[in-house]
């Protein structure tokens, strides 16, 4: 049983949602795409094999039946769900937005007993605040992470010693954590064997609509042909091409903002290998642990995000496509000698890798760095929902408003 966190007016006004607008879906009626007597049926359709598509794919099964869920790429979370720095946010990161830092410490207890073996928490977690240019002064983060209820103690002198004072005001210990993204794939394959969902890789949903009252036919692209499959529910997990499938449906495009983004790879020196750091609260860094290859990531606000672009009216470009096009040329020499000047021995560190991905978030993000989750049901289409959560954790927020907002079956209970 997947556990329901209550629906409190905060966390109501948390999640952003929309009315169905069934009318416009019912424009698609008119024309629907015949259903032969071989068209395969499910109850419900997932797409996208993300951390996202994956979770939800096994929670609808115990929830309606026969679950199809599909990956247009090679691999299952491989996308945004395995390049991202592998934090659990625990509400630090996060002391402008109150309630995503609330929601944080909600969640963080619950994901790391459910995946706990997919969970590093061998490091000491460090928050150092900036001196100059920070959004939040040191006093400022301590108080607002005692409101939350989050543990914070000062860091001790060798952990101190490490960073340059004119640059930095104060240094926390923390408890935070990071996840092995490819442990997460493990754990979730583990779990889909136990119920009913077929996974189809390397196939992708190009084209959703109305078939009847109730029930969806989507479009799919695959190596083997172009095929139809018929579904009672459509849930929509394409993170950064989450208007893909819609947009090519003749449905609006949800306001979305994307960032080209980039992470260094990099091996970092001894003093540096048993931590995570992160500065904060404006253009400063993170170097935290990167299970899943055994190294470190380093980001930097101002270098990480290469350039960026909206989803949104007029005309769209799918944003893996626009991510092809742009030609990479790494950034690291800048991430780290900016670095340097807060922690110096990060200077030391050996480049090995970049991980570049779309960073999806909403638009209003952008000003309270806020990560709240979208949720669209009935989105132009009867049963067609879009769901997206602006980090790994906010994965409880969706099923959650999903239990509280759609009638699903029932028949097949949770058990
Ligand atoms: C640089 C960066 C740093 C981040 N740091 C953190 C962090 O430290 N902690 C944290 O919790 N979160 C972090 N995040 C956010 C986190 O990565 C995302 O919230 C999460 O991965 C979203 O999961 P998802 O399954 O929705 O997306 P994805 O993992 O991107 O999965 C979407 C999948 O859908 C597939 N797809 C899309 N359209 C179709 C289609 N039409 N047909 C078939 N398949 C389709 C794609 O191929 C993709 O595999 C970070 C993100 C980035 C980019």
């Amino acid at each position: 049983m997947i556990p329901i966190i209550g629906g409190s007016s905060q966390f109501s006004r948390f999640i952003l949602m929309v009315a169905p607008s069934i009318v416009r879906g019912m424009l698609f009626l008119k024309d629907p795409t015949p259903i032969s007597q071989s068209t395969p049926t499910c109850d419900a359709l997932v797409i996208g094999g993300g951390f996202y598509g994956l979770y939800l794919a096994e929670y609808l099964s115990r929830q309606l039946g026969h679950v199809v869920l599909c990956e247009q790429g090679s691999e299952l979370m491989r996308r945004a769900s395995y390049s991202n720095q592998a934090r659990v946010h625990n509400g630090y990161h996060y002391p402008r937005s109150i309630l995503t830092a609330l929601r944080s410490r909600v969640n963080f207890p619950r994901f790391i007993n459910e995946f706990s073996p997919a969970v590093e928490s061998g490091f000491e977690k460090i928050y150092a605040i900036g001196r100059r240019y920070s959004k939040v002064s040191a006093n400022q983060f301590h108080q607002c992470m005692r409101r939350i209820g989050a543990s914070v103690w000062p860091a001790d002198k060798q952990i101190r010693s490490l960073f340059d004072f004119s640059y930095i005001e104060d240094v926390f210990h923390v408890q935070e954590c990071a996840f092995n993204a490819d442990l997460i794939r493990a754990l979730m394959l583990d779990r889909l064997k136990q119920v009913d969902v077929e996974i189809r890789r390397e196939t992708k949903v190009s084209r959703i609509q109305q078939s009847s009252h109730d029930r969806l036919t989507a479009s799919l692209q695959s190596a083997s042909g172009d095929q139809t499959i018929e579904a009672g529910q459509v849930f929509c997990a394409g993170y950064a091409q989450l208007n893909s499938t819609g947009v090519a449906s003749g449905l609006p495009a949800v306001p979305l903002k994307h960032e080209l983004t980039e992470m260094a790879l990099v091996e970092v020196p001894p003093q540096l290998v048993s931590l995570g750091i992160t500065v904060m609260d404006g253009p400063f860094f993170s170097c935290m642990p990167f299970p899943a290859r055994k190294l470190h990531t380093l980001s930097h606000v101002r270098y990480t995000p290469h350039t960026h672009w909206y989803d949104g009216p007029g005309e769209y470009t799918p944003a893996y496509d626009r991510f092809n096009s742009i030609s990479k040329v790494s950034a690291f020499p800048l991430m780290m000698r900016d670095s340097a000047r807060y922690l110096p021995s990060i200077a030391d560190c050996r480049y090995r890798d970049s991980l570049w991905e779309v960073k999806t978030v909403m638009p209003r993000s952008e000003t309270d760095d806020s990560r709240p989750i979208l949720f669209k049901p009935h989105y132009g289409l009867r049963n067609y929902h879009l769901v997206m959560g602006g980090k790994i954790d906010n994965v409880y927020d969706v099923i959650d408003v999903i239990g509280q907002t759609l009638t699903l079956g029932g028949a097949h209970g949770e058990g």
